[in-house]
């Protein structure tokens, strides 16, 4: 059996991690880049959401996918809750 000394055993052991650790780095960095993109993909989407609010000619019906306390109203059109924060009439 090889015999290590405390420091060298450390230092081993942290060698040993190394793959696993740039792994981890490199894990990181990726979700980070990935909750960047979807950052600035929620905000496309909220920003022509609002539009669509506004230009739609919409058809609401109830929303039977969404049976809760209050009434919720879908638009057939465009798939947009009447009750949706976008909606002028709720500020
Ligand atoms: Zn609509």
């Amino acid at each position: 059996m090889k015999y290590y000394t405390v420091p060298s055993l450390i230092l081993k052991l942290a060698t040993m991690a190394d793959k696993e650790i740039q792994q981890l780095q490199k894990l990181r960095s990726e979700l980070t880049a990935v909750k960047k993109i979807m950052g600035t993909l929620q905000q496309r989407i909220n920003q022509i959401e609002e539009v669509i609010y506004f230009k739609c000619d919409h058809y609401w019906i109830l929303d039977r996918a969404n049976v809760g306390e209050h009434t919720e109203y879908v638009c057939t059109h465009c798939n947009l809750s009447k009750n949706d924060n976008l909606n002028p009439k709720l500020h």
